[in-house]
């Protein structure tokens, strides 16, 4: 199995780092032509998903990925991740225009909706995908406002959706990559090996 890490912007390293410590290939994606290579999945980290989106769109990635996930290719999009991966954003500045993004995935994502402070904390709770409570780091977080069509919650905290999968899409509004706890990892890991 071998991951594709898209490492524009953001905690791309520690997503790679937790491949490796479960014993999983992974490569990055910088560029169009690194994208070319085989691949099993995509993770899309955490960091700003205004730059994301822009650099996505610049580098000419942004239709072949929105391409490849609609074709069913497994993706694991954590905090900018979800973001890009929403099919509606509240939360972007009404003055600037609406910035890039692959909008695969049937949710509406509120973006830095705990305001700035609120927005970073850590906690525990369950996630359905593990069935166990896992520890969850929120920076700057998203959250999951609305879901439609055959989107599945598999976790909230204080009754706001952070987890939640649409067959080959997981996304997280934390950041499991930043914890030491492998569960939502090895979640995408089994969505891959039963694809
Ligand atoms: N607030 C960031 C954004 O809107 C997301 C924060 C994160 O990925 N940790 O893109």
């Amino acid at each position: 199995m071998r991951i594709a890490v898209l490492a524009l912007q953001g905690a791309f390293l520690e997503h790679e780092k937790m491949l490796r410590e479960l014993g999983v290939d992974c490569f990055e994606v910088r560029q169009l032509q690194d994208w070319q290579q085989k691949k099993d999945g995509l993770i899309i980290p955490g960091g700003e998903s205004t730059t994301q989106g822009k650099l996505l769109r610049d580098l000419g990635l942004l239709a072949p990925v929105r391409e490849a996930v609609e074709s069913g290719l497994p993706v694991f999009g954590t905090c900018a991740g979800l973001i890009l991966l929403a099919h509606d954003v509240e939360g972007n500045s009404p003055s600037a225009p609406v910035p890039p993004r692959l909008g695969t995935m049937a949710m509406t994502a509120a973006r830095n909706a705990y305001g700035r402070q609120l927005g970073s904390f850590h906690t525990e709770a369950f996630f359905k995908g593990a069935k166990c409570n896992v520890p969850m780091t929120f920076i700057r977080a998203p959250y999951i406002m609305k879901t439609a069509g055959n989107v599945e919650v598999l976790a909230s905290v204080d009754s706001r959706i952070v987890a939640a999968r649409q067959g080959n899409q997981l996304v997280t509004a934390f950041h499991p990559e930043l914890d030491a706890d492998t569960h939502v990892h090895e979640y995408f890991l089994k969505m891959i090996k039963n694809r």
